[in-house]
């Protein structure tokens, strides 16, 4: 089952129709999830094929699916929402992001990296990991090209 049918597994759980927005929104997110974008940049991207879904009903839906933890918000210095896909398979764990403190920009690590620290915590502390959320902050490629200038 990929990522949108669970969502739409979630959606259906909680007696949610799946609408024309939803669905227009769903497969938007699962193509532009590493993009991060916010409520506004997705309604200007949708509404270009879809101008009849409204900014209302885009921002309502966004808050349901993060509601229903089918999408992520991440939020940055600048206090605006960026939304992804949430990490819906059990089997991995969620990737983590470089945060660009300049620019505000949001890279994606895809690599897991923390398989012995998870070990080590889980021993030390009698804890089962199941997932994680980690930023890491500091200066992007442009931005430290920008520096030197
Ligand atoms: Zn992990
Ligand atoms: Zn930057
Ligand atoms: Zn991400």
């Amino acid at each position: 089952m990929d990522r949108i049918e669970k969502a739409y597994k979630k959606l259906s759980e909680e007696g949610l129709k799946t609408t024309e927005p939803r669905r227009v929104l769903l497969e938007f997110l699962d193509k532009e999830s590493n993009k991060h974008l916010s409520c506004d940049e997705i309604y200007e991207r949708i509404s270009k094929d879809y101008p009849h879904i409204g900014v209302a009903t885009v921002y309502r839906n966004i808050q349901l699916f993060e509601d229903l933890n089918i999408v992520s918000k991440l939020t940055l210095d600048d206090g605006i929402g960026r939304y992804e896909f949430s990490n819906l398979d059990e089997n991995t764990h969620q990737h983590h992001h470089l945060v660009c403190v300049k620019c505000n920009k949001l890279f994606e690590v895809k690599e897991d990296l923390l398989g012995n620290l998870e070990e080590e915590i889980e021993r030390e502390h009698d804890f089962n990991i199941i997932d994680h959320d980690l930023k890491f902050y500091g200066y992007c490629k442009e931005c430290m090209k920008q520096e030197k200038k």
